[in-house]
């Protein structure tokens, strides 16, 4: 029998585990071209003219096949970072209230092995928390190098809710912009690669979800009254984002405003932008220490 090549071995190993799918995946697949969703740094960003229903020129059956494919990768790509030790990746998604953040959760880092990623959720700070500066509950949060993190809401909070409800003065959450900069670049230079997420839907969209939470006996649960006066702030909030794209969207911490109405669409452009992220770091498994033809299993 022919010997197969180191290339084609790959490939077998990375098929996507379920239905028989005929895609699998090479370094040179065609990519979803994510930076067309990537928010250059200091760019104006007019939110109201990005279209929530782009689905990059893919067909749905087309897209729902290449998910699995980049999960499996970033499964793998998770393994190889925790072997090496090196990195960390954080993936930090903000969005308007029925967007979808649980659900891109689940789709796209579901596969991943749970012991390398934890989730971690901002709401209202706790008493506590109001009493140290804004960015302690969340350092605390990071991944450790070796893993993966997903802050489900952020500190990005603190200058989106906080300046649309009033809850700090304009001096204290105008600060934070350089604060968080500061922040995200001591990060990245330690090493944690940090993706940052909006997913873009329309206020149309929101109410059609909103409508079927409560229509939906199984789905009533996740509706909630108070969401109604976020929503009644909708261009209060989309000003705040439009300011944190241009100030917070860096070369090593960038933004990404992605289309989120077409659901397949919104996990295949996270799932992607994370393959690419990961395979820029050229991770490499490590050499053992020892020799592994003088070890004798008895
Ligand atoms: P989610 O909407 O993310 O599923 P919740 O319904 O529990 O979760 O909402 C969390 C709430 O906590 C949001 O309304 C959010 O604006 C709020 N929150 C998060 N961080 C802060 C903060 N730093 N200051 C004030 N409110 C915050």
């Amino acid at each position: 029998m022919a010997k197969r090549s180191a290339t084609a071995r790959k490939n077998t190993r990375l098929r996507p585990r379920k239905g028989g799918d005929a895609i699998r995946y090479t370094a040179r697949m065609p990519r979803v071209n994510v930076d067309r969703h990537r928010v250059r740094r200091g760019t104006e960003v007019r939110l109201g003219r990005i279209d929530t229903k782009q689905d990059g020129g893919l067909s749905e059956e087309d897209g729902k096949k290449r998910l699995p494919v980049l999960t499996e990768r970033l499964a793998e790509l998770q393994e190889l970072m925790y072997a090496e030790g090196k990195h960390a990746l954080l993936i930090v998604l903000q969005a308007m209230d029925a967007a979808g953040k649980d659900s891109t959760i689940r789709h796209v880092f579901g596969p991943v092995n749970p012991q390398g990623c934890r989730v971690a959720s901002f709401k209202v700070p706790t008493s506590l928390e109001r009493r140290h500066d804004f960015l302690w509950r969340v350092h605390r949060a990071v991944p450790p190098l070796g893993s993966f993190g997903i802050f489900n809401r952020s500190h990005y909070e603190d200058v989106l809710v906080v300046r649309v409800k009033k809850l700090a003065s304009p001096r204290v959450w105008k600060a934070r912009f350089d604060h968080i900069n500061a922040f995200e670049r001591l990060l990245t230079d330690n090493g944690v690669a940090i993706l940052k997420f909006y997913l873009h839907i329309s206020k149309g969209y929101q109410k059609r979800r909103f409508e079927r939470r409560l229509e939906r006996p199984d789905k009533r649960w996740k509706f909630n009254v108070g969401d109604l006066e976020d929503r009644a702030r909708w261009g209060a909030y989309r000003t705040a984002y439009e300011e944190v794209f241009r100030r917070c969207s860096t070369t090593h911490a960038p933004w990404y405003v992605v289309p989120a109405e077409r659901r397949w669409y919104r996990n295949l452009v996270v799932a992607q932008a994370a393959v690419n992220a990961l395979e820029k770091l050229k991770m490499r498994t490590p050499k053992p220490d020892f020799d592994p033809a003088s070890i004798r299993i008895d």
